[in-house]
């Protein structure tokens, strides 16, 4: 794959920067079944391809984290990689490609490092300046093999400390992320919460997400605005019990369905209201 050809394709998706990595550069953070997945979606997988999408736009503080106040990422992203995919396929007909966004058995962050995209963020984010570490990334598999020299994989952030010492529940202590102290995927953790981790989301406003460790980020300080204008109009910064009170789950997905927030159905954000609500009475 030529790199002006494939510069050609993820910029004229939108796409702020793109790189390759050798399959087998990723082996060491992929488990058998994520091994499996990614043989059965690309027998004989040769290389992925990494490409960033900014989606930093200024907007209000709202309870909803800035990923998930556009239109749906999975959906957008999507939408680009398979026309990358489909002009590769023409290109390359006896080749597969394969268009994977978040849900990919695809470690993304990792492929990205190891293309030499941006930089490894202690908050676990990849950081790619000017957008900071406000970028979605998206990858496409292929059995074609690597034909490149192997980049320079992404070096380290500042290693300031601030996302750390910022974050509510302690996540990022220890040089480790703890998902089960991350007000994040609390928020979007279903069922009844523990009491510790039920108090953390009622502690802190946010519906759905967390961006504080992004936002004390220095890199994060005056990001470059998207220019991918489904990330930065019509967007959703707050929901309001109101809001989500007597919403069933095909009624939150009518209404909300090309959000980000909307795939766990509406329980999730009435439960962490709830708790919030509850929290500001007593
Ligand atoms: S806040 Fe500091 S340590 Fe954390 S990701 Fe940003 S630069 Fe790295
Ligand atoms: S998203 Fe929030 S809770 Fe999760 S690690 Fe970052 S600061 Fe901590």
């Amino acid at each position: 794959m030529n790199p002006a050809l494939l510069e050609d394709l993820f910029s004229g998706v939108g796409a702020a920067a793109w790189g390759q990595t050798a399959y087998t550069a990723l082996l060491p953070h992929m488990d058998a079944a994520a091994q499996a997945k990614a043989q059965a979606l690309c027998p004989n997988p040769g290389t992925v391809l990494v490409a960033a999408f900014p989606y930093y736009a200024p907007s209000g503080a709202g309870n909803l984290s800035r990923y998930a106040r556009g239109r749906d990422y999975h959906l957008v992203l999507g939408k680009r990689l398979g026309t990358v995919c489909g002009k590769l396929e023409t290109a390359f007909p006896q080749n597969s490609f394969v268009p994977g966004v978040d849900s990919s058995p695809l470690p993304e962050r990792e492929a990205a490092w190891a293309a030499g995209l941006g930089l490894r963020g202690r908050n676990g984010l990849v950081i790619l300046p000017p957008w900071g570490s406000w970028v979605f990334l998206g990858t496409v598999l292929t059995d074609l093999p690597p034909d490149f020299p192997p980049a320079v994989p992404s070096g380290e952030c500042l290693n300031c400390g601030r996302c750390a010492g910022a974050c509510p529940g302690g996540a990022l202590l220890g040089g480790r992320f703890d998902p089960e102290k991350c007000l994040s995927h609390l928020t979007q953790k279903k069922g009844d919460l523990p009491p510790e981790q039920a108090a953390l989301v009622a502690a802190h406003s946010m519906a759905w997400g967390c961006d504080i460790c992004q936002e004390v980020c220095p890199y994060n300080a005056a990001p470059e605005q998207t220019k991918l204008s489904t990330f930065s109009n019509d967007l959703v910064e707050n929901l309001t019990l109101e809001m989500v009170e007597g919403a069933t789950n095909r009624s939150f997905k009518a209404q909300w369905g090309e959000r980000a927030f909307a795939w766990r159905g509406p329980g999730v954000i009435r439960r962490n209201l709830a708790l919030q609500g509850k929290q500001k009475k007593e």
